[in-house]
């Protein structure tokens, strides 16, 4: 049987676990056996429907009365407590930084083989897999043996497509054995970002300023022409480390993924760990001194020039159009 970790928000599956759920669905074929399903948090029972679409016979639905946050070691040994309780042979979970994190443990704590962002699985006694590495900029072909197999799928990479039997779960409720330790590190609270305007993740322009930019006070130059595009505000590391922004406008491996029609680049060197996060841009602006910056080279149009002088150029030009 092929176990699949389900996230949601309040009874919304998350697109990424429809993803996951679709090579899930690969690979059950694969082994001709079925899928199971799990879920933590309020509102699992009413994913049933959404699951079957997706092929899921058994929705585990797990409760524990200290268990009504995420805790990353506490969802690791309940999801390997189903895995044996179902005897499942398999256990995926979506690339999130959750599944990520929980199957990490379980294969951790349990011994086994983890392979973390899969793209394709063949399986076999060892399963073939290819997997993004490097946030997706490299693709590893490598082997995964050991009696349960635990996998992470790439986000954003298949397209989520229904499928199976199944008209709704079934859905039974799981209660862990946990342990004080398992309980050590849990979810305390949420807090909105105080940042304004449009996500960077969905704009469809998006202005980014980096080390070049020379201080916080010089991002309002950014800002103002972000104004006249509808774009979002995001910004490079070195911007962020410098105080000049917060994490949440950081593009990048470890910030956020754009994939705007348009990037404006600013004062942004083009390091590959910034270009991770831009990939999927279609259309790239640099703004650079430097010709032979890397984002240079990236860029479908490039100015070569500073910013302190075309940003504001470039920002009257548009506030005067007809
Ligand atoms: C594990 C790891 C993870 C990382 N994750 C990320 C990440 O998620 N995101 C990220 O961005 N980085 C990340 N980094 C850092 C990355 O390697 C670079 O150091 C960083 O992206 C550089 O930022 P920058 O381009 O703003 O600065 P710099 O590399 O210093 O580039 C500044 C650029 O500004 C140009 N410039 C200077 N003055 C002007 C001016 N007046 N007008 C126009 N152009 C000007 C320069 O020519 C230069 O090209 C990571 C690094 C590591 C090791």
């Amino acid at each position: 049987m092929v176990l699949c970790v389900v996230e949601h928000e309040n009874g919304e599956v998350e697109d990424s676990s429809f993803e996951m759920l679709t090579l899930a669905r690969d690979v059950a074929s694969q082994l001709d056996t079925s899928m199971e399903a799990v879920v933590f948090g309020d509102g699992g029972d009413a994913i049933a429907a959404d699951l079957g679409a997706y092929g899921v016979d058994t929705l585990h639905v797990v409760e524990h009365a200290d268990l009504d946050g995420y805790a990353p070691a506490a969802w690791a040994t309940s999801v390997s407590q189903v895995a044996s309780h179902t005897d499942a042979e398999t256990v995926i979970a979506p690339g999130t930084d959750r599944g990520h994190e929980v199957l990490a443990h379980a294969a951790a704590r349990e011994g086994l083989s983890m392979a973390a962002n899969c793209l394709e699985v063949t399986t076999g006694d060892a399963y073939e897999v290819t997997r993004q590495r490097w946030g997706g900029t490299l693709l590893e072909y490598a082997r995964l043996s050991g009696e349960t197999k635990l996998l992470t799928v790439a986000k954003n990479e298949i397209s989520a497509e229904p499928g199976g039997d199944s008209a709704e779960s079934a859905v039974e409720s799981f209660e862990p054995s946990l342990s004080e330790s398992d309980l050590s590190v849990r979810l305390d609270r949420v807090e909105e970002s105080d940042e304004e305007g449009i996500p960077l993740g969905e704009a469809r322009v998006v202005v980014g300023g980096g080390r070049g930019v020379g201080s916080a006070e010089d991002f309002d130059k950014l800002e103002a022409l972000a104004e006249e595009l509808d774009a979002a505000v995001g910004a490079s590391r070195a911007a962020v480390n410098e105080g000049w922004r917060s994490h949440d406008s950081q593009i990048g491996q470890t910030g956020a993924k754009i994939s705007p029609h348009l990037y404006i680049p600013c004062g942004i060197s083009g390091a590959v760990q910034h270009m991770v996060g831009c990939k999927g841009t279609e259309h790239t602006l640099a703004i650079n001194t430097d010709p032979e910056a890397a984002i240079v080279g990236h860029a479908d149009y490039a100015v070569i020039a500073d910013l302190h002088e075309v940003v504001p150029e470039l920002t009257e030009v548009l506030q005067n159009r007809p």
